[in-house]
């Protein structure tokens, strides 16, 4: 499954995140409130919304589930934003060590609770379950993947904590840290590790030819 969302900043820049989990990548389609992260977010501004119209919601899903039987309904759509909302919104809590509220718990462990997208084995003589897969499954998918996910990585700020902000002040997107040793600090790093270098570069140039003493 590809994970991740191609986003076109305010100043038209077209730039890649993967947030490391696909239930956050799904947040990430207007989720997160605007005051959420700082200037430099490279998010679409304030109103942006990628789950505004149904098609919406096909495009996001028939990129990573085969065989959706049928376009997503107005009903789906409505469904789908208060999955995303609620995954958002245990994301900053598991962040910055916030405790959940239960009402984003109930809402995703509803989600969780009904059929999910099956496993499949490549290779056999036909497709199982192509062009028969519903909306509805694939979002368990997505909300189990959530479950999962804050269950490993808990809310209340633990040293190892797996969710964590972007280390750009001026950025702090949330992510999944999947790397095996934990040490992702970036968002992006052409977006935001390479800035960090540059000015951490610069840093030491000016302390080497303006030494403190
Ligand atoms: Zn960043």
């Amino acid at each position: 499954m590809p994970q991740g969302n191609w986003f076109r900043s305010d100043s038209g820049t077209r730039w890649f995140f993967d947030a490391g989990a696909p239930s956050l990548d799904f947040a990430y389609l207007g989720g997160f409130p605007d005051d959420a992260f700082g200037p430099a977010s490279g998010l679409p501004g304030a109103g942006w919304d990628g789950l505004l119209l149904p098609a919406d919601l096909g495009d996001w899903l028939s990129e990573r589930y085969e065989g959706l039987g049928s376009a997503p309904t107005e009903r789906e759509l409505l469904d789908a934003r208060s999955l995303r909302d609620a995954i958002a919104r245990l994301a900053l809590c598991a962040a910055d060590g916030h405790t959940p509220d239960t009402r984003d718990v109930d809402l995703l462990n509803l989600y969780a609770a009904t059929p999910d997208v099956p496993p499949s084995l490549a290779g056999g003589s036909r497709q199982a379950g192509a062009g028969r897969l519903r909306v509805g499954q694939a979002m368990s998918s997505v909300a189990r993947d959530a479950v999962t996910l804050f269950s490993t990585v808990g809310f209340l700020g633990e040293a190892d904590r797996r969710i964590k902000r972007c280390a750009a002040d001026d950025c702090g997107l949330v992510f999944h840290d999947d790397s095996r040793a934990g040490s992702r600090r970036w968002c992006s790093m052409p977006k935001c590790g390479n800035r960090a270098k540059v000015r951490a570069h610069r840093a030491r140039a000016a302390a080497t030819r303006f030494p403190d003493n």
